[in-house]
Order: structure tokens, then C-alpha cells, then sequence
């Protein structure tokens, strides 16, 4: 059986190591696995949620439209499509706002802790999980690759996809999330919070930093918070990142049996990340640059990647109206 995909980033500035490590590495797997009908959108409306600037959205979506192809995602394998382009999303989170408790979002973490942060809660951030299960829901995915922190909004979209199903008839897959070894990547400088745009920028590597960025950011990285006998948050955290973006385990285990033995200078595990980083990001870096010298082509991919999501949205919307008496 072939299982269906959909996630999607919001364009809302650079993205990180934690995006990538948390979906979009995953994302290329999975695609490239070829057990998958994938949709990969850019959440130009979910970017809306939060304090944006409308003369950057172009942008910002055209360069996340970038990252995701430098990284891998292939336009002959996986279908890349702007968010807003397809109107039968938010129609459709309309239909499911009209069955989900309040109570139901209360709950969810993501939007607590934004509304910690805002003086100003706008309704979009509260019903953010609504249009994120529309948007799952309209292609019908039941497998959702992200980080962990959306784990709890891929729950609600199966009580979603649940109710409507017992109202209107079965229409729906009840979709899972699915985590990589690294789902929650946790920020440089605050390492018991995770890694974040909104934290500002010394807390991230941006897949676009420059080699010095790199080095200079892993370097002021918060490691002193040890527990005696326990790897202290920040220490665990440049580890986490060392096995993820390093191909020679022997690396990773010689100054992990350092650590051990009490012997490591944080320094030489810094170094040595920088470096593995560095040079994993190098050739994203190099496809970026291509790609962003060929406006033409990503416009066309993404035409493609419209059309395509159109023809299945179209079919789930008819199919939705039909059973829910809309004439
Ligand atoms: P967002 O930046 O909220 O649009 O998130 C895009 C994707 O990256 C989602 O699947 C998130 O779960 C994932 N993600 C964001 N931050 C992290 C992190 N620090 N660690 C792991 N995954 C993350």
C-alpha cells in the first residue's frame, strides 16, 4: 500500500539546523524511499499567524521554496506547492472549525506557550491547528513527518479526522506523525528550550551561515550548566547534533568515551562540530546559489507543484460537500 505524505515549514525566516534535522532531512528520505505520495507545502498561511512583514512574505517563500530543494526534496518525486494557492484548505478548515470543542485547542502547547509570549493573541494562532489539519486531511495523508513539537497538533487532526467521519461518513485516514532520531533539536544558547526562530540568532546555525558563523556560534554555545555526573543539557545537545550531522561514528564515540572519563575539552567537541556541520551543509550551500540563479525554474516547479495539489484538493473538497449537504 502506498502511504501519503504532507508537511510543509512556514516561511518566517531562515531555517535551521533544528527544522532540518527534525523534518526536512526526513522529508528527502522518505520521498526518496519511494513508499510515498508526498506533498510538501510552504505554510504561507500558517506564517500569517505571527507578526509578519507583507513585503517580505515573497521572499521569504521563494527562499524557502529554495531550502527545500537544495536540501533534496525532487520536483519529479514529491509535489511542492504554496499553501495559500490552494483555496480548498482554508475552506476546509472552516468545515472542521465548525466540529472541534474549543477546549479541544486550549490544550494544545504550542499555542499556550505563544500566548505566553504575545500581548496580543490573534484568533489565527489559536485555530493554527484547524487549518494544519485541513491541510493534512484535503490529501487525505496519514503520515505526517515532523518535529516533536507538532506531535500534538498531528493528535488533534485525528480527533478531527475522527469526528468527521462519525458525522458525515468515512472519509478520512486518522494520520501519525512520524520523528526522526533528532525531533527535538534544543537552542544554543538556552539549551532547555529547543531550538528556535523566534529566540533570536545566536541560538541557531542557519543552513545559509557562513563557515565562520558557524564556528563562531557553536563555539559561545552554553555547555556550563553540568550536573554533577550527568551530561549537563548543553553538552547532551552538541552531542545530539555531532552524531546527526557526523558519517564517522568513530568521531562521535572517541569523544563521547572522552566525556565519559571526564577528559573532554568542551572545545575539541566544538571544533570538531563546527566542522562536520560545515561540511554537511556545504553542498546545500552550493545547490542554493544554483538555484537561486534560475528564478525562472523554481516558478515553474512550483506552477507544477499548484496544479498538481489542486487536482487532489479539488476531489476531497467535492467529496466533503457532498456529504456535508453543501449545495
Ligand atoms: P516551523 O518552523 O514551526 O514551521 O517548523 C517546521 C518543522 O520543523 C516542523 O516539523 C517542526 O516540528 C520542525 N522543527 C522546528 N524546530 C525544531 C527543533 N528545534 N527541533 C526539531 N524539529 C524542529
Amino acid at each position: 500500500m502506498i502511504h501519503t505524505i504532507l508537511s510543509g515549514m512556514r516561511p518566517s525566516g531562515d531555517l535551521h539546523i533544528g527544522n532540518y534535522l527534525g523534518a526536512l532531512k526526513n522529508w528527502v528520505a522518505l520521498q526518496n524511499s519511494g513508499q510515498y505520495r508526498s506533498y510538501f507545502m510552504i505554510a504561507d498561511l500558517h506564517a500569517m499567524s505571527e507578526k509578519f512583514d507583507p513585503r517580505k512574505l515573497p521572499e521569504r517563500v521563494k527562499s524557502l521554496a529554495i531550502d527545500y530543494l537544495a536540501c533534496g526534496l525532487d520536483p519529479d518525486k514529491s509535489t511542492i506547492f504554496i499553501q495559500s494557492h490552494i483555496w480548498e484548505q482554508p475552506y476546509l478548515n472552516w468545515i472542521f472549525a465548525t466540529l472541534i470543542p474549543i477546549a479541544e485547542l486550549e490544550r494544545m502547547h504550542q499555542f499556550k506557550e505563544k500566548a505566553s509570549e504575545y500581548q496580543h493573541i490573534n484568533a489565527g494562532l489559536f485555530t493554527y491547528p484547524i487549518l494544519q489539519a485541513a491541510d493534512i486531511l484535503i490529501y487525505k495523508a496519514d503520515t505526517v513527518p515532523v518535529g516533536e513539537d507538532q506531535v500534538q497538533h498531528v493528535e488533534l487532526t485525528r480527533v478531527i479526522a475522527k469526528k468527521f467521519n462519525n458525522a458525515f461518513g468515512m472519509t478520512f485516514p486518522e494520520p501519525q506523525a512520524l520523528l526522526t532520531p533528532t525531533p527535538r533539536v534544543m537552542s544554543l544558547t538556552e539549551p532547555a528550550s529547543k531550538m528556535s526562530k523566534s529566540k533570536g540568532e545566536k541560538n541557531y546555525i542557519a543552513l545559509s551561515d557562513e563557515p565562520e558563523t558557524i564556528r563562531k556560534k557553536i563555539r559561545s554555545a552554553v555547555t556550563d550548566t553540568q550536573i554533577k555526573g550527568e551530561m549537563s543539557p548543553g553538552v547532551k545537545n552538541l552531542f545530539t547534533l555531532l552524531e546527526a550531522f557526523t558519517s564517522n561514528r568513530k568521531i562521535y564515540t572517541d569523544l563521547l568515551t572522552s566525556c565519559t572519563a571526564g577528559t573532554l575539552k568542551y572545545q575539541d567537541l566544538k571544533e570538531t562540530l563546527a566542522e562536520e556541520i560545515i561540511k554537511t551543509l556545504a553542498p546545500i550551500q552550493e545547490k542554493r546559489a544554483n538555484l537561486e540563479a534560475h528564478p525562472e525554474q523554481l516558478a515553474e516547479i512550483l506552477a507544477a507543484g499548484t496544479e498538481a495539489a489542486r487536482k487532489v484538493a479539488s476531489a476531497t473538497f467535492q467529496e466533503v460537500r457532498a456529504k456535508t449537504g453543501l449545495q
